[in-house]
């Protein structure tokens, strides 16, 4: 008998688990997610810069599902109330049952309530739209600079990153090498644009390998990045950003990438969570004590089996969904399943232009153009998987 899975949520761990879920003959997939399109938030910063375009950070949901002919179904809705007894999602006009459910609805920013004005006063980049108005906020500020002369030119203008995380740190990096870029090109003037990345903690990039840091710190001080760590924002006005030590500074705009906390989704459900509402699954990623409720990604605290908190990375996403794909099927067959048992096997940061640095398996530790080269290949990768199946699905409309 054939088996419904629900996945809510079209994002990284979302669509990796329909790629194994769709393997399975007797499974068939209803994905649903808020927005029509999957964001590659991981190319945000390139897209910010203006090194992509909008078709390489979003991919069509619906073509993207015809790629798996009528096996996945995809739903443009928000959906905002699960009954687990009836084991249904309730969306506007009808409800859609399943066998397994499996949420993957992400993060948003978290605009910290205890800093006055941050929400008005910057923008987050975990959604499109906001990355958007950035990528159009930087872009008026070039083309501002390419028609200063001396009478009209100003002071410096400074573009602040609050959040030194990895980013926060490719944004800031990405930013300041156009801008270098741009003073060849169209003059001295794009000098005065200034980037602050600003972080609470005593480092950048907390709680990544000693050279990453090291190295990263090295690159971002060459492209003239005004590095402030250990310095606590109180509060921001529309002109300036106060701190704790009661210095100010000047800002035309701020991106926060300070943190985040679970979609809004999770706090319509009951089930165990943490600070910032993530839920805090069992050791097999399922949730309200049910075994066919699996909640994966950045929606969830995922720990490590040393019961380390697990960063949430699009990797943790993508392998907490290919485990809870493999577990419905070992479910469906009436199998036991082992404990999901997950870790970060490396992390690259792009730091503008052909640039990286990164660190893998512990071992392998790379920087510049060498590291570039295999952040590209990774990224380049998953893009080609998400093309293969929308250009699979034109190929099926045509036959039909
Ligand atoms: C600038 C930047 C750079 C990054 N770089 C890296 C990197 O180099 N490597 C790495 O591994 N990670 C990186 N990350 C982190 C990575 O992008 C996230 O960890 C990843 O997106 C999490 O995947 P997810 O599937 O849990 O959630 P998401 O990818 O956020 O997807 C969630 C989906 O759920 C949908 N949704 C939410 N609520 C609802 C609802 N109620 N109803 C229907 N749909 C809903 C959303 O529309 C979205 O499509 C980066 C993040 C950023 C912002």
């Amino acid at each position: 008998m054939t088996k419904h899975v629900v996945v809510i949520g079209g994002g990284y761990g979302g669509l990796r688990a329909i790629e194994f879920l769709h393997k399975y003959e007797d499974v068939h997939v209803t994905l649903i997610d808020k927005n029509p399109y999957h964001y590659l938030q991981t190319e945000a910063y390139g897209y910010i810069a203006g090194r992509f375009d909008l078709h390489d950070v979003a991919i069509n949901l619906s073509s993207w599902c015809t790629g798996f002919k009528d096996r996945v179904n995809f739903i443009h809705e928000e959906v905002k109330l699960i009954d687990f007894e009836k084991q249904s999602v309730s969306l506007n006009k009808t409800d859609i049952f399943y066998d397994y459910l499996i949420i993957a609805t992400g993060a948003e920013t978290n605009f910290f309530s205890f800093i006055d004005g941050l929400k008005e006063h910057s923008l987050g980049i975990k959604d499109l739209q906001r990355a958007h108005s950035f990528r159009q906020k930087f872009e008026d500020l070039i083309y501002k600079k390419l028609l200063a002369t001396k009478e009209s030119d100003e002071d410096e203008i400074n573009i602040v990153i609050g959040g030194a995380g990895l980013s926060g740190v490719e944004v800031a990096a990405e930013m300041a090498h156009v801008i270098q870029v741009h003073t060849k090109t169209i003059g001295e003037a794009a000098k005065d644009l200034k980037i602050y990345l600003i972080d609470a903690s005593d480092t950048i990039l907390p709680g990544m390998g000693k050279y990453t840091i090291t190295n990263t710190h090295k690159r971002l001080e060459k492209l003239d990045i005004k590095i402030l760590t250990n310095t606590f924002i109180n509060n921001l006005d529309e002109s300036f950003i106060y701190f704790k030590d009661a210095q100010k500074l000047k800002y035309s705009f701020m991106v926060f990438t300070g943190g985040i906390k679970a979609s809004t989704l999770n706090s319509s459900i009951e089930s165990e969570k943490n600070k910032v509402d993530q839920f805090i699954p069992d050791s097999q990623l399922n949730i309200q004590g049910k075994k066919n409720v699996f909640a994966l990604g950045d929606c969830v605290e995922i720990k490590d089996n040393n019961g380390n908190i697990l960063p949430p990375t699009a990797q943790i996403a993508e392998k907490s969904a290919e485990y809870a794909a493999k577990t419905i099927r070992q479910r469906i067959d009436g199998h036991k399943s082992k404990p999901f048992n997950g870790k970060v096997e490396g992390v690259f940061v792009a730091l503008g232009g052909n640039y990286a640095v990164g660190e893998m398996f512990g071992f392998i530790k790379v920087k510049g153009y060498k590291a570039y080269l295999l952040k590209k290949a990774i990224t380049s990768a998953y893009h080609f998987g998400l093309r293969l199946r929308i250009n699979t699905g034109f190929k099926n409309r045509i036959k039909n």
